[in-house]
């Protein structure tokens, strides 16, 4: 009985810095895209309800922090817009004077090496809050398409690194694509929400967005979180018409998913910790029930095992600020 057991694997967990050298996942700085909101007016910072620590800012604001963020060393945004007009068609997400496109020449000119990746849909953009043009209470999806291209290509031209749409309709990737390209824009890659479900997880950010729909919810465009063969078909759909990465969110509840798309397509491959991830590790952190950093770096740090190579996040800059604390 004396060399029982055999096998020890707790050998390798006394020491701690034997730990840290037989760590498989680490986040680093690379991992972060840092979400922010851009709101019409001037010196405008307006904390989120649902979402502390998360703001609204005007272009001005924006520009500034994104200097900060540039110097801490994330090295991504990704910008969502609330315009100061909504219609049915959303022609705010397309006029070049629109609330992302001042942003964008704005961040250009304030952190030169910060890549900004813009997300694209018209949901910010409507009166009704839908994902797009509306037939009654149908969403019409090549006609939607149309205007997300026009949304795109917009982008591009105000100085977006990378495109990404978020918006689930149906051969938007190439379309996109040809858009871009007939434009000119052959070098920019899309980041595309390739697998993105419809999820309660979103509720934080309706409100930092302000784009609750008015009537009905999203489920004829989000997947149903019950499938995930069906997740794959979407990615499949999205590579084959020329995404360059693609997405999946939510990424704590949807591990599994995010695992079986990176196995089975190998991409580079970005998962979105949503406002009701980020908002509901605040709330338990803000009332002492759990400590608040330990969860924030292991939930990032399974997403990361789970086949991320990229975490948009709103805890980005205290991610960044925690690895400079360990290091
Ligand atoms: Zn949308």
């Amino acid at each position: 009985m004396a060399n029982f057991p055999v096998k020890r694997l707790r050998r390798l967990r006394y020491n701690p810095t034997l730990r840290n050298m037989i760590r498989e996942t680490s986040l680093t700085s690379n991992d972060l895209i840092y979400p922010l909101f851009v709101v019409p007016g001037q010196k405008v910072k307006k904390e989120v309800r649902s979402m502390p620590g998360v703001f609204q800012m005007s272009v001005d604001v924006i520009a500034e922090e994104c200097k900060e963020i540039e110097n801490l060393g994330i090295p991504a945004i990704i910008l969502f817009g609330i315009p100061d007009y909504k219609d049915e068609v959303g022609s705010g997400a397309y006029d070049p004077n629109g609330i992302i496109q001042m942003a964008l020449r704005a961040i250009k000119k304030a952190a030169k090496n910060l890549l900004v990746i813009t997300d694209v849909c018209l949901c910010e953009y409507t009166s009704h809050g839908h994902c797009g043009i509306l037939n009654g209470d149908k969403i019409l999806n090549d006609e939607t398409v149309e205007l997300l291209v026009k949304e795109s290509i917009s982008h591009a031209e105000a100085g977006a690194d990378i495109i990404a749409p978020s918006d689930m309709m149906d051969g938007r990737i190439g379309a996109i694509r040809q858009g871009l390209d007939e434009k000119g824009f052959i070098e920019t890659p899309i980041l595309s929400y390739a697998v993105k479900y419809a999820s309660g997880y979103y509720g934080p950010f309706r409100d930092a967005a302000e784009s609750a729909p008015a009537f009905g919810d999203r489920r004829s465009h989000q997947m149903d979180c019950a499938n995930a063969l069906e997740a794959l078909r979407e990615a499949e759909a999205d590579i084959e018409e020329g995404a360059d990465m693609i997405m999946v969110k939510p990424a704590g509840a949807y591990l599994d998913i995010l695992w079986r798309v990176k196995e089975k397509f190998g991409m580079p491959t970005a998962a979105y910790q949503v406002s009701g991830e980020y908002a509901m590790i605040k709330a338990a952190g803000i009332n002492n029930w759990i400590d608040e950093e330990r969860v924030m770096i292991e939930s990032l740090t399974a997403i990361k095992r789970a086949g991320a190579d990229m975490i948009l996040t709103y805890f980005a800059k205290d991610v960044v600020k925690y690895l400079k604390k360990q290091s």
